[in-house]
């Protein structure tokens, strides 16, 4: 079956939000369709009556499909009625249109159907597992992969639209608003979608709208909307003011963008949707005051990406990559140096923590459908990026940029596509990092073997000699010399297995560290890797050391456990020597968590966070190797206070509580690949 897919939001806190799991397109022509479009829906009734003229120039052979869940109460073509193409009521309708040489056919359909009820208590995983259309009072939702209108199968489409409903409610498509008219009887809106597109997502609700106009480049008009809820329709100014902020900086930085409107409109489900022109996105979600600062302008940038230059799914998807680069990481790079770095370093270790089979090579990656294929399509994607511009240089990488806007918009476009534009704007070769970094899974394994320096008449000379996994990698490798005058970064091309450089160096080089900014993407080493919290989650090997007696307490201790794991906790004996090297999760009152340290020959309470708060978490490598995350509060009401928030900060390596009031937490600082020079 054929459906197009919707881009992600990138909601990490939340969890709330990934890609749709709808399946992929095996083949998308570009070919002239267009559909114009009546649709009524009563959201009370659940009803929906619609007509559509399809009108394909230049026809080749077609197939047009409507979901199952719809009656057809007309078809015809230009040849005379097409019959239902369906012979049982649970069926699909599909009609295959035999090719014959004309100018152009055209189809007429009238259509109906009852909606399946909204269900406001799916969270969004649910809602992306089943593109279906819902209806009611508080929303309606068609997703385009629901099938809900008579489509050509694998075009992308030109469409007219006419949305009708009753008062008190409003409806849009993603398109440019051309009539609107709202009375007493109903309200009515007209949208166009004059480029060659994927699909088409309805929305419909008890919409609250706002309307701000923007003058983008070359005074282009356009038309900023809000679709609220009445419940959060005071939200609207700030996030139009954001909007407007999001354009200004993507279109001085990419080009023109490509629509003459966008919308954020609220959804009754938790869930995040990007499309050309808007986003739509959960009540709760955009009550959240970060969703401005970060997935905002994430789906703003994929009218550009993804939305404006489209992904050849088939080899490969790139645009969450160039999006999260060009959005989450570049908003941390504004923020600092250290944000930016710490982002880096994130995207690292969460890949050390894949385990075997996890891993797939970047141009496998096609959209999100589970936590592995992030860490690949969208981090691994991201430092692809971020290594490439390292390596043309800001200037020709911002040119290039601009060049794929110029040359690829509303063109499906590959990896190949993109290899192709970045070589002829920065004149060099590129096929050799492309290739690497997109066709093979894993990353180099590098580490420095050795360095020695010896004095000279003009200097010293330090000679380094870099070792990594085979079959090698073709990187520079940035290593930072520290001097009695201070640290210099350099760059070593290490393109073998093993290869000696020699340094000329006005001073004498103490130590040498390797990529301490994490600029490469590369696996780490295990003691390049700080524990956090989120290993005892997630590993299902973890073991749990309950340490109170106490029944209430226990329970407490029992229930923290498996809602860090969200699952049943495997319990082991507090007076068990612990000998496995899984990960174990110990949870206890304080004088109790001390002693049994101790017990165990483990280092103590760290400064960090002795002391401090109510409750405190934290995280040790044991010398045996294996993580351990100890959860230490001062009574059982600190240890219940822990219950909802703990279970968010996985990606700390400590975190102190006060109540349920996070007071302090951090990263353990991690010791980079350092060698003293002889
Ligand atoms: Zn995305």
């Amino acid at each position: 079956m054929f459906t197009f897919i919707r881009h992600c939001l990138f909601l990490l806190l939340l969890c709330l939000v990934s890609e749709p799991a709808f399946s992929i397109p095996m083949q998308v022509r570009f070919n002239d369709v267009e559909y114009d479009m009546t649709v009524s829906i009563d959201p009370v009734n659940r009803a929906l009556i619609g007509k559509s003229i399809i009108t394909v120039k230049h026809p080749r052979e077609l197939q047009l499909m409507l979901g199952a869940a719809f009656e057809v109460t007309q078809a015809i073509s230009n040849d005379g009625p097409m019959g239902i193409g369906r012979e049982a009521s649970n069926q699909p309708h599909v009609w295959n249109i035999p090719v014959a040489f004309r100018q152009q056919v055209q189809f007429v359909i009238h259509w109906q159907g009852s909606l399946a009820p909204l269900d406001t208590s799916l969270d969004h995983q649910q809602t992306l597992g089943r593109p279906i259309a819902v209806s009611g009072q508080a929303g309606t939702f068609l997703p385009d992969g629901s099938n809900w209108y008579p489509r050509v199968v694998g075009h992308l489409v030109r469409y007219k639209i006419n949305i009708e409903l009753p008062a008190g409610q409003k409806g849009l498509v993603a398109g440019k608003l051309i009539e609107e008219k709202e009375s007493q009887q109903g309200y009515q809106a007209s949208f166009e979608f004059p480029d060659p597109t994927e699909g088409i997502d309805l929305m419909a609700g008890p919409y609250v709208v706002e309307t701000q106009k923007y003058e983008g480049v070359k005074n282009r008009a356009i038309q900023l909307r809000t679709y609220f809820h009445p419940q959060i329709s005071d939200l609207s100014r700030d996030y139009l003011a954001s909007v407007k902020r999001y354009l200004d900086k993507y279109e001085s930085w990419i080009g023109e963008y490509p629509y003459t409107e966008f919308s954020i409109v609220s959804s009754p489900t938790p869930t995040g949707f990007g499309m050309p022109t808007l986003t739509y996105l959960g009540i709760d979600v955009l009550k959240l005051p970060f969703i401005r600062d970060t997935s905002l302008g994430h789906e703003i940038l994929h009218n550009w990406w993804g939305n404006g230059v489209y992904p050849d799914y088939q080899h490969g998807n790139w645009s969450e990559g160039l999006t999260t680069f060009m959005a989450d990481y570049a908003y941390k790079e504004q923020e600092s140096d250290e944000a930016a770095r710490e982002m880096r370093l994130g995207w690292l270790r969460d890949f050390a923590a894949l385990q075997s089979g996890q891993d797939t090579p970047l141009a496998a990656f096609t959209l999100r459908t589970h936590g592995a294929s992030k860490i690949v399509g969208y981090n691994k994607a991201a430092m692809f990026f971020f290594m490439l511009r390292d390596q043309l240089g800001e200037a020709v990488f911002q040119r290039a940029v601009q060049g794929l806007w110029n040359t690829r918009r509303f063109r499906i476009t590959s990896w190949q596509d993109i290899q192709k534009v970045f070589e002829i704007i920065s004149g060099q070769h590129l096929d050799a990092f492309f290739t690497q970094w997109l066709n093979r899974s894993g990353a180099p394994f590098i580490v420095i073997n050795e360095a020695k320096s010896i004095g000279t008449e003009s200097g010293y000379q330090l000679a380094i000699t870099l070792q990594q996994s085979e079959p090698a990698y073709a990187v520079r490798v940035p290593i930072a010399i520290e001097s009695e005058q201070g640290v210099h970064i350099h760059r070593l091309d290490l393109q073998q297995a093993q290869q000696n450089f020699t340094l000329t160096l006005p001073e004498r080089p103490l130590s040498v560290s390797l990529d301490p900014d994490w600029r490469l993407f590369r696996q780490l080493a295990s003691d390049e890797v700080p524990p956090i919290l989120r290993e005892v989650m997630v590993n299902s090997a973890t073991q749990t050391v309950i340490l109170p007696h106490q029944e209430e307490a226990r329970r407490v201790a029992e229930m923290l456990a498996s809602k860090l794991q969200d699952r049943t906790p495997q319990i082991i004996s507090p007076t068990q020597q612990i000998s496995t090297t899984a990960p174990v999760l110990v949870i206890g009152l304080q004088p109790d968590v001390d002693t049994w340290l101790a017990n165990q020959q483990l280092s103590a309470r760290p400064d960090e966070v002795k002391g401090k708060g109510s409750a405190q978490a934290w995280t040790t490598s044991r010398p045996q190797g294996g993580s351990l995350a100890i959860v230490s509060t001062q009574d059982v009401a600190a240890m219940e206070d822990l219950l909802r928030p703990l279970p968010h900060y996985g990606k700390q390596s400590y975190i102190v509580f006060e109540g349920r009031q996070v007071v302090e937490k951090g990263i353990w600082q991690i010791p980079m690949q350092k060698v003293t020079v002889k």
